[in-house]
């Protein structure tokens, strides 16, 4: 071929027998390493121009603002909406340092949250998601094991965190993980060194490099790391991390440190001011440690709030109140059949009367507004109604009716 029919780089202008490969385009060519150039250049900018856009102090929402949007969909809960609205916020803060100035460095404050089960914990954290501007994901660790052991790995936390991002390594370096169910891996008995337990201590030393900000290997569909993976390197460092747990039955260990130190002078004017039905406000990080965790995850989880048990009150709030409410949504699935639902409003009041009755908390009241609706939504779409309205009779005949052990079980 003379030279002048020879294809040439549009961009570095050598021919194709000076390159290993020349790409075809409507009206010029780009040989391969033209091309790996321009793919650098590109995701360089794209980079700055994402970083730089990202994250602007006065277009981030407040603590009070992150609050506020809370709760929409949280009842009570105000402890602990105010420590995670700061906590997000200062994560915020501490992103938008720049990297490598000599200034005060902010270092991370990741969260510890102690609640019985169905008061919010995760609905917190999931509300939180819906306004932040970095990746979020949710985990649990009742699936972590220690490495070598059936379950999966530690790492796999941080694949979620990846697939959130779109395996955007540098966006992921940026997210928030809220690990659920903390209490699971928590030491089982005070004698460590007795059985090997795989699921406790182990999980929590692999736990510990996390949260302690280092770089780790993460198998990019998570699960368990074998050999011939290829693996993702994460830094965790700026990684916030939010921990729940329900801690069963950690109260008693609040009550026995309670006690003991209210042993000596002044000690009866101390126990007085305890509130005996609501402890788990005065929790501490040695209940922590009394309860499994070993000292070392307690100490990178500096913060450490609550949640409060959910009473009548609250509990009659969350069926109508929240922006998503159970009762708001059963208006709206009647309303796509164009039925207008109403309740009476004793027919609430009983609702609760069976939760607390059956001691399901939250989580209990959807189930018992499943049984009392379930005969009329399979009815209803069928007949020509235009609105039904829920009569506390009828809720008394629908739950008499149900198989209420059904219910005890759930
Ligand atoms: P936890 O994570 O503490 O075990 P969840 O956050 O999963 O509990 O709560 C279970 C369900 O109960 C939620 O989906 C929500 O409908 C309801 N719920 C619990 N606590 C509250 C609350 N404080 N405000 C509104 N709804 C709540």
């Amino acid at each position: 071929m003379d030279d002048k029919r020879k294809r040439r780089c549009s961009f570095c202008g050598r021919s194709e027998d000076e390159v290993a490969l020349m790409l075809t385009g409507m009206n010029g060519f780009i040989c391969n390493e033209c091309s790996v150039q321009a793919y650098n250049v590109v995701t360089e900018a794209m980079k700055q121009s994402k970083n730089g856009s990202q994250l602007k102090l006065e277009d981030l929402p407040k603590p009070a603002d992150i609050k506020k949007f809370v709760d929409q969909y949280v009842i009570g809960q105000e402890d602990a909406k105010r420590y995670l609205s700061v906590a997000v916020y200062n994560h915020y803060k501490r992103l938008m340092q720049p990297k490598g100035s000599d200034d005060v460095e902010i270092e991370k404050s990741n969260i510890i949250m102690v609640g019985s089960t169905g008061t919010g914990k995760t609905l917190l954290a999931r509300s939180i998601a819906k306004l932040l501007k970095v990746p979020f994901t949710i985990v649990d660790a009742t699936v972590l094991t220690q490495a070598g052991y059936v379950g999966e790995d530690i790492e796999s936390i941080l694949s979620r965190l990846l697939q959130v991002a779109d395996y955007n390594v540098e966006e992921a370096e940026r997210g928030i993980v809220f690990i659920d169910e903390i209490d699971k891996i928590a030491r089982k008995g005070d004698n460590p060194s007795i059985t090997r337990d795989v699921s406790g201590e182990g999980v929590q030393q692999g736990l510990l490099k996390l949260l302690e900000g280092s770089v780790v290997n993460v198998p990019p569909q998570g699960g368990r790391k074998h050999p011939e993976q290829k693996f993702i390197q994460v830094n965790t460092q700026n990684i916030l991390f939010i921990c729940g747990g329900a801690f069963d039955g950690i109260e008693r260990k609040i009550a026995q440190r309670l006690n003991t130190n209210v042993v000596g002078y002044g000690a009866v004017k101390q126990s007085v001011a305890i509130d005996r039905s609501n402890l788990m406000q005065y929790i501490a990080p040695q209940d922590l440690k009394a309860f499994g965790l070993i000292p070392e995850i307690i100490g990178r989880l500096p913060v450490l709030t609550y949640l409060n048990p959910l009473d009548r009150t609250a509990l009659r709030n969350i069926l109508t109140e929240p922006k998503n409410s159970i009762i708001k949504q059963y208006v709206k699935l009647f309303e796509m059949d164009g039925v207008k639902l109403s309740f009476e409003p004793e027919v609430f009041e009983f609702i609760v009367d069976k939760a607390m009755e059956y001691k399901l908390g939250a989580r209990g009241l959807r189930s018992i507004v499943e049984t009392i609706m379930m005969d009329v939504m399979f009815d209803i779409p069928s007949k020509k109604a235009k609105k039904f309205v829920v009569t506390l009779e009828f809720a008394r005949q629908q739950m008499a009716k149900a198989n209420l052990s059904r219910l005890q079980t759930t």
